[in-house]
């Protein structure tokens, strides 16, 4: 019986525009493959450790959830820290990525506290970076998907790739997300996964790379979902700021 457990970090505070896509997407890809997915919402930290964990998902969330939601998640942070740091596939999404940093300053400029997983950090300003953002990525090829953020992050780990369309991390670099070990964060909401099966099968296979788990076949026919792709893609093109 092939197997994995996804934890599904604070559901109840963190899904904007449909994040919760992303887990329908990994149980979809997975069960195309004969694995099964068991996913565990957690809401509470109190005594969660990671040992059953083998890929883990924090969606997005609005400034004042996105707080909650770190001072809960503050409780396991150096747990977190040791999963990641030991090559545990996790997705995190817009607010879910701000707050792996060490703070988010808003733009009234209070500083909340992140969990300082990663050094980095996020300055938001009332002006939104919103619409629809086309990345191309050395690793994973073209990445598209939907971004509405007032924070904008900055640090100097690898990324996700490079904006062709939209803003991404920050108004100035040019650079989306960020890509350490197997954790993948990034503005992009959409949700993100259905959009780009590259990423979620990169997820999966590591996850089963991890578990000692065949994950085969490696490519499945993905011909819906690329021409799902080239709809944002051309749409971007025709209307280019
Ligand atoms: N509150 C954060 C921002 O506006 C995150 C929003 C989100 O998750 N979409 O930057």
């Amino acid at each position: 019986m092939k197997e994995l457990t996804i934890y599904h970090f604070m559901p109840d505070k963190l899904n904007l525009y449909s994040d919760i896509g992303n887990i329908i997407a990994l149980k979809q890809r997975a069960k195309q493959r004969n694995i099964t997915i068991h996913v565990e919402d957690i809401n509470q930290t109190e005594g969660v450790t990671l040992e059953n964990c083998d890929l883990f998902f924090i969606g997005g969330g609005s400034d004042r959830e996105q707080a909650l939601a770190t001072q809960e998640l503050s409780k396991i942070k150096n747990t977190l820290k040791e999963a990641i740091e030991d090559g545990m596939p996790g997705l995190t999404i817009c607010g879910g990525y701000q707050f792996l940093g060490s703070k988010y300053i808003t733009p009234d400029g209070t500083e909340l506290e992140g969990l300082n997983i990663l050094d980095f950090y996020t300055q938001s300003k009332e002006e939104r970076l919103t619409g629809d953002i086309v990345i191309e990525s050395d690793t994973f090829g073209t990445i598209v998907g939907f971004e509405n953020h007032g924070g904008r992050t900055y640090h100097s780990f690898g990324t996700l790739g490079k904006v062709t369309h939209g803003f991404g991390n920050n108004d100035t670099d040019g650079k989306e997300g960020i890509h350490y070990k197997n954790l993948l964060g990034t503005y992009l909401h959409g949700p993100i996964l259905p959009k780009n099966h590259e990423l979620t099968d990169y997820l999966l296979e590591k996850a089963c790379e991890r578990k000692g788990i065949t994950f085969e076949p490696k490519q499945l026919d993905n011909t819906v979902e690329e021409a799902a792709k080239q709809v944002i893609v051309k749409r971007v093109k025709n209307n280019k700021k």
